[in-house]
């Protein structure tokens, strides 16, 4: 039976109201099949009332330029140590090659990210290797919408360089990268990110890095890896966050903000020991995926209304049923991807645009191509 409590929230988010962060934990706790029904029609009205039934989807490829890495996240596969068996570093030309395959294939956008590679250089200067990835990406496709390099990676050349965050951004700004991925989110609380990920950046750089982003004009995603030691409270509070730092980007009229917000479930498959013990399962469970995936449309599609499962960590059969709770937009076809792969992920490394479109007339919902500013193309 659905309680009066939860009959109240969603009637005043219908209304129009932000949701608050305790009623969002009182969402997020139901049990009672009658009250996570009535939370998914809530988020799927919502979800019509702010961006329509258009399902959007992009024609994109990622590539990770390397896994070598400084850092040992704890639920990381993906990276090695430089000379471990599985490490890789791309060159210039392999990096061009896939670009232009890309582009072959009616790509709009190259997301480009790797891992925190202490060598990676260019006269001595972490900044100068990656400008020089950003030019090999827009010299010969200056038109390509280059989705790159997450703020622990922002963080990480400003520390190597001795460098200022603003520094970095407007110079990768000013080389030709068009927005930041909002990666390396994970969970935004710091008891969370002591034992997940201890040696990346904390909450606190996160959202700095983020906001002047926004400052400089440089649109950003959002995400949150979730289903493994976090509770709904902090759930609810990184949701909070996120919606807070757009709230600033709004009434600070910055000229950016963030685009959108991607669930990402954790795959713990190939995770190392430790922490795959403790979470105890090898991959996400769909049901709390999906009343996670509610609830954040009802807490932040007021002020971030594009929401993207990711069919890589859910299967495209999870993420199509995400777009019945609150989702709007069903990713792009990536082409490739290594870092959930890598952790045992089912959903796949690539999907055909007609794979994603049959994906969206299953559910009987217009479909619309868009580019990564969810312009329709
Ligand atoms: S998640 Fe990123 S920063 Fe952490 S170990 Fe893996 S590659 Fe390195």
């Amino acid at each position: 039976m659905v309680t009066t409590t939860v009959d109240a929230i969603l009637d005043s988010v219908l209304r129009g109201d932000n949701l608050s962060p305790v009623d969002g934990v009182v969402l997020l706790k139901q049990t009672d099949p009658g009250a996570i029904a009535a939370i998914r029609i809530t988020a799927d009205k919502l979800r019509q009332q702010q961006v329509g039934d258009t399902v959007t989807y992009i024609i994109n490829r990622n590539i990770n330029f390397t896994n070598i890495c400084e850092q040992h996240c704890s639920f990381c596969a993906f990276r090695r140590d430089e000379g471990e068996t599985g490490a890789y570093w791309l060159e210039e030309a392999q990096i061009l090659e896939k670009v232009t395959d890309a582009v072959q294939r009616n790509a709009t956008e190259i997301c480009m990210q790797g891992g925190l590679h202490p060598q990676a250089k260019v006269n001595g200067k972490s900044l100068n290797y990656y400008l020089k990835l950003v030019e090999t990406v827009k010299q010969k496709f200056p038109k390509l919408h280059l989705h790159a390099f997450s703020p622990q990676e922002v963080q990480f050349i400003a520390r190597v360089d001795g460098l200022e965050y603003s520094h970095v951004i407007t110079a990768l700004r000013e080389a030709g990268v068009d927005s930041m991925p909002g990666t390396a989110a994970e969970v935004l609380d710091n008891e969370v990110r002591r034992i997940l990920c201890p040696e990346k950046i904390d909450t606190e750089t996160w959202l700095e890095i983020v906001s002047t982003a926004h400052k400089l004009g440089v649109h950003t995603t959002s995400t949150m890896l979730s289903g493994h030691i976090e509770t709904a409270e902090q759930q609810i509070g990184h949701l909070e966050k996120l919606r807070s730092l757009q709230q600033t980007a709004i009434n600070s009229k910055y000229p950016a903000k963030i685009t959108e917000f991607i669930l990402l479930p954790f795959v713990g498959q190939e995770a190392p020991k430790s922490l795959r013990r403790r979470v105890g399962r090898d991959q996400p469970i769909l049901a709390d995926a999906l009343l996670l995936t509610a609830v954040a449309r009802i807490f932040l599609g007021n002020l971030i209304p594009n929401h993207q499962p990711s069919w890589v960590k859910l299967g495209l059969e999870g993420a199509t049923e995400a777009l019945k709770w609150g989702c709007n937009d069903i990713g792009g076809t990536l082409m490739e991807e290594h870092i959930t792969t890598m952790a045992g992920a089912i959903g796949g490394t690539c999907m055909e645009v007609e794979t994603l479109l049959s994906a969206i007339a299953s559910i009987k919902r217009p479909q619309q191509l868009r580019d990564t500013l969810y312009r329709y193309i």
